[in-house]
């Protein structure tokens, strides 16, 4: 409960930093925010709120918000009238359209954005403009869960729900670290494993919290992930540990994932992953002598050559041990975002809205049909923002819309990033001005930002909540649904998007939602402020599923599942999956000697953009740090605090040396939070990372980096 003053009225809202959707109360005086608590009648934080939640009311008031809209005029940004900037916008968009057709146009939103600005800007991105450059940031972080779930259970969605957390008497964190960034989360296992004494196992190639009281850890070479699953199925198969014939009922393709784990017995893995073969096949009984376990897997899995791969591997694993819809038993992907899930279930994030595969003539006809228009005006697909960068360098792409993000420090390889943002001409909406990506804008549109507007963001249980609108914006701001609208209205879609508030929005998406996985149609904004969120799916006449395929029905019908390529899958039965391919693809070498981990701190949050802000955060974590084993900075003759070089085959950034025993000797790791331009040199984490991704997913290898280290003058 942190208060500048005296708080008369308290507003029931959602926190607007990450996916695990805390409930709170935020204070105000008059119509200045004052203050912050965790709510205590919201079941996911039971009044609790990490560093972040607790002082994001800070940001509402702060004198660098973006008040005013900005045209570059004489290679200046100078403010102008809304009317100014948004007839700029829509002449620029008819230009792009008249000269390439619509692929002349990429928007790039995120999952900053609530439910209802993510699905109109869909609606505005795929039934007006009808291009495939559509694309969020939420790529960057789970896009390999996406495809992985589709792959095995025909759906997207994960299917377990926080309770299991609490209820599960094994634990297995795999490459992630809730301590850093789910802390009401791990507060929730912590509490599991100390009070009820569940197992703990932990992944990781970190020592990290989680790590550090755990039953077992496994501290893995980094991109080793597959090898180390196909040996814990190994020794299922191997000592029996499958009940085959329920197997069986639930799921084809057991045999094929029998003949290709039987190469990878815990022996022969173990060095490859750099673990112990004994705890691998101490993993495999400890899951399978369970009663319940709950898997929890975020960016050390998807972030990766083979993540798609790792996510379905992971649910097999659950699948084979009968650790699916039962109480605390779940494969179980946290999101990053508030509205990351918001983003995938309206269409934002590459599928159509509802899930639904750009392949299938039935999904296309449902979609354009909903929205008036023909299937055959949707774009053919979609295109990931790696490939619309592409686009711009052919010169294809010419304007590019950028909402709610910050690609100049959040996506990889920025020494090819930033030039192609020079070249697009570029629509920059924020809350914040300056920004990094801003630099380059030839329009500012200043937004709204949680607390100034109202909508709802899916959690990582896939329950919707609602972030209640408490104060006005600042200056000229205006929402990002008020912005997509009056830009839809000068592209000649007033009619469409004429919806009165995000309540309307709501109400037009949840009937696109009907029938599909994420039903939400049985869902009102008035239930979700009775209920405080609501869970879905929730069919209109029906009730909220706390969790997925308690039936042991999946979504693989090849009818209607989103993508099914080479996979034979049966009707309703879920798909087992293994593969020989490990996706290691990077390996140190003589000249990058060390793995480069980059990652999350607890205290910053993406680039940030509101954190830096915020002056009791930004205290905490000023400038950016590498961890360096002891070892390692003993033989380079670096002391701790000293400024390092990295240089990896793709850029350089410079950090000050934390010595810790957090990283494994060879490797280090890096925060990607940090921005060069508030360091007036290379900081950040992405000069150093490849445009490499995984080719299903599109997702970035941000988790396996190489480099070599070199003293840096102060
Ligand atoms: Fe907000 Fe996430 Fe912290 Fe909860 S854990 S207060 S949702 S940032």
């Amino acid at each position: 409960h942190l208060a500048r003053g005296k708080a008369e009225r308290w507003v029931s809202t959602t926190c607007g930093y990450c996916s695990t959707g805390c409930g709170l109360l935020l204070g105000l005086e008059g119509d200045t925010p004052v203050a912050i608590r965790g709510d205590e009648a919201c079941a996911t934080n039971r009044g609790q709120l990490c560093i972040k939640g607790a002082y994001q009311w800070r940001t509402l008031r702060h004198p660098e918000r973006a008040t005013t809209p900005m045209v570059r005029k004489n290679g200046q940004l100078v403010p102008v009238s809304w009317e100014e900037a948004l007839q700029v916008v829509a002449d620029k968009i008819r230009e792009a359209i008249a000269e390439q057709g619509p692929e002349g146009v990429g928007i790039y939103g995120s999952g900053q954005l609530t439910l209802e600005e993510n699905y109109a800007l869909t609606k505005l991105a795929r039934g007006v403009l009808k291009t495939p450059n559509f694309d969020s940031n939420t790529r960057l972080c789970m896009s390999g869960t996406v495809q992985g779930l589709i792959k095995v259970f025909g759906a997207d969605g994960p299917p377990g729900c926080y309770e299991d957390l609490d209820l599960a008497d094994c634990l297995l964190i795999f490459g992630c670290n809730p301590a850093e960034m789910h802390p009401q989360l791990w507060r929730r296992m912590l509490k599991n494993r100390l009070e009820r004494g569940a197992r703990l196992i932990v992944v990781d190639p970190r020592r990290t919290i989680p790590a550090r009281v755990a039953d077992l850890h496994l501290q893995l070479r980094p991109g080793t992930n597959i090898y180390l699953l196909n040996a814990i199925l190994h020794v299922l198969f191997r000592d029996n540990l499958i009940n085959r014939e329920e197997v069986a009922r639930l799921a084809v393709g057991l045999e094929r994932v029998e003949e290709i784990v039987k190469k990878y017995s815990p022996a022969e893995v173990a060095p490859l992953c750099g673990v112990a073969a004994v705890d691998i096949e101490q993993v495999a009984r400890w899951i399978a002598e369970a009663k319940a376990a709950t898997t929890v897997f975020v960016q050390g899995v998807t972030q990766s050559a083979a993540g798609v791969e790792a996510v379905s591997t992971i649910c097999t694993l659950h699948l084979l041990t009968g650790h699916i819809g039962r109480p605390g038993a779940a494969p179980f992907s946290l999101t990053g975002q508030a509205a990351a899930m918001s983003a995938r279930e309206v269409g934002a994030s590459g599928f159509l809205p509802g899930y639904r595969n750009w392949q299938n003539p039935r999904h296309r006809q449902e979609v354009a049909v909903y929205w008036g228009i023909k299937p055959e005006e949707l774009p053919a697909g979609t295109n990931d923002i790696g490939t619309m960068l592409d686009m711009v360098a052919e010169g294809k792409l010419k304007v590019m819309w950028n909402i709610a993000t910050n690609p100049v420090v959040s996506l990889p390889e920025q020494a090819r990033v930033r030039p192609l943002l020079e070249k697009v001409f570029l629509i920059v909406q924020d809350i914040f001005y300056p920004v990094e990506t801003a630099q380059y804008a030839d329009v500012f549109l200043p937004a709204a930002q949680w607390g100034e507007k109202t909508g709802t963001y899916t959690n990582s249980e896939r329950r919707v909540n609602l972030a209640e609108r408490a104060v006005n914006p600042p200056g000229m701001a205006k929402t990002d649904l008020e912005i997509i609208q009056l830009v839809a209205k000068r592209l000649g879609a007033e009619e469409a998007f004429a919806w009165p508030d995000p309540e309307a929005v709501f109400e037009e998406w949840k009937g696109l939602s009907r029938g599909r996985p994420c039903d939400m149609s049985g869902i009102t904004y008035g239930l979700i402020r009775q209920e405080r969120g609501v869970q879905w799916p929730y069919p209109a006449g029906g009730v909220s599923q706390q969790r997925l395929y308690t039936d042991g029905h999946f979504w693989t019908d090849p009818e209607q599942s989103q993508s099914y390529g080479d996979f034979n899958q049966a009707a309703g039965k879920a798909w087992l999956f293994a593969t020989d391919i490990p996706g290691e693809i990077l390996r140190p070498t003589e000249e990058y000697p060390f793995y480069l981990n980059t990652g999350r701190i607890m205290e910053h949050y993406h680039s940030r953009t509101k954190t830096k802000r915020i002056p009791e955060i930004q205290q905490l974590a000023p400038e950016p740090f590498l961890e360096i084993n002891p070892l390692n900075a003993q033989s380079l003759g670096i002391k701790e605090g000293e400024k390092v070089r990295i240089v990896s085959p793709w850029g350089t950034a410079v950090a000050r040396a934390r010595l810790c025993d957090t990283v494994a000797p060879g490797q280090v790791f890096l925060p990607f939070h940090f921005g060069d331009a508030d360091y007036q040199q290379p900081t950040a984490g992405n000069n150093l990372i490849g445009n490499v991704v995984n080719p299903l997913s599109r997702q970035p290898l941000f988790k396996l980096g190489i480099c070599r280290l070199e003293k840096c003058p102060d």
